[in-house]
């Protein structure tokens, strides 16, 4: 079969993965495997063939394996796509094994090289691009918030099935505490201003805010900040961060070592503040100022507010 699949726990998600199946999709279906109902009127009007939602109830997305690895064994799609967040990665990695087929995790960009999906996917930090010809069915991750949500074309609605999906397992869920999350999606952003090493101290972060503030952006960080614990756990942007695709970044002391820059690659103006005229950063930046920041973010305040 040529068919793409997509398993995903959120529509929101879901539409942005179908927008990135339709580069690999040539004859075969459009399917789409959710573990939530909320949202799926969007899907179905997104262009694709057929829509299931998963319904456990125990409400755990491993439920889904192997429901999933079920179909996948009898109908051999040509490629699983999945998000390449935590319990994504970890339900194709679960899927992979009962399939008896790799996985691609974290890929950049995937294409459809006559019938084989073929993957992009950085390598030793982010210095090297590795392309991989996977064989089918291919198991792939990719980070959905690289790509526009497919819109709702009118057209007919896909079907929807219910299908129950409770795999059994030897884990027993007692308590459901949340996670502290950043309160913004920086995937989400379209201006970030982000705080690396060159800010000393954590009262200085109010000029960063201020800032930030007049600009109308959101605050991030590096990953040698966010060991300081200064911003919510897990708020900060590179390779092993989230990747964002503001249309302004700017970044404030930050060295620009590639881990943190492979995840601003999709930034569409990049500014950066360094007293370093070596720094890396400004290799990649659009503008740069070399120049303390403590000189730079008050100047910046004061010209934002007479605008
Ligand atoms: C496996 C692995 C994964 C990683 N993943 C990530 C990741 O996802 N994201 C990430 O960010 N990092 C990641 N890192 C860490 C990364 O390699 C860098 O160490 C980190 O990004 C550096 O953060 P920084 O730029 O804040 O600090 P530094 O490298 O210390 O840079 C501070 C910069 O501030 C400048 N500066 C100092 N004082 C001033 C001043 N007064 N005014 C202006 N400029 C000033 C300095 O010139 C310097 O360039 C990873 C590392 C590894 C090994």
């Amino acid at each position: 079969m040529r068919d793409i699949w997509i398993y995903s726990e959120s529509a929101a998600v879901a539409t942005q993965m179908i927008a990135c199946a339709g580069k690999i999709s040539q004859t075969g279906k459009l399917r789409v495997f959710i573990s939530s109902e909320d949202g799926t009127h969007s899907i179905v009007r997104a262009g694709v063939d057929e829509v299931t939602v998963f319904r456990s109830a125990d409400g755990r997305a491993e439920s889904c394996v192997e429901a999933l690895s079920a179909l996948a064994q009898t109908e051999r799609p040509l490629a699983i796509l999945f998000e390449s967040s935590c319990s994504g990665k970890e339900i194709a990695a679960r899927c992979a094994a009962i399939l008896g087929t790799g996985l691609v995790t974290d890929a950049l960009d995937i294409r459809n090289n006559e019938g084989i999906i073929e993957t992009d996917r950085m390598v030793y930090g982010g210095l090297a691009i590795a392309t991989e010809a996977l064989s089918s069915p291919s198991l792939i991750t990719l980070a959905a918030s690289l790509y526009t949500p497919a819109a709702a074309l009118g057209a007919a609605d896909a079907s929807l099935r219910i299908q129950e999906a409770d795999g059994g397992s030897a884990i027993n869920i007692v308590d459901r505490l949340p996670i502290e999350r950043a309160s913004v999606d920086l995937t989400k952003a379209d201006k970030i201003v982000c705080v690396g090493r060159g800010v000393g101290k954590k009262d200085d972060l109010n000029l960063i805010y201020e800032m930030a503030a007049a600009l109308g952006a959101e605050v991030s960080c590096t990953r040698a900040i966010n060991e300081y614990q200064w911003f919510p756990p897990e708020s900060y942007i590179g390779i092993s961060g989230f990747k964002v695709r503001p249309s302004l970044y700017i970044a404030i002391g930050v060295s620009g070592q590639i881990q943190h820059l492979s995840g601003i690659r999709d930034s569409k103006t990049v500014v950066a503040v360094n007293n370093s005229e070596s720094a890396p950063i400004f290799a990649s930046a659009d503008y740069g100022i070399v120049g303390d920041l403590y000189d730079f973010v008050p100047c910046m305040i004061t010209a934002l507010r007479k605008n």
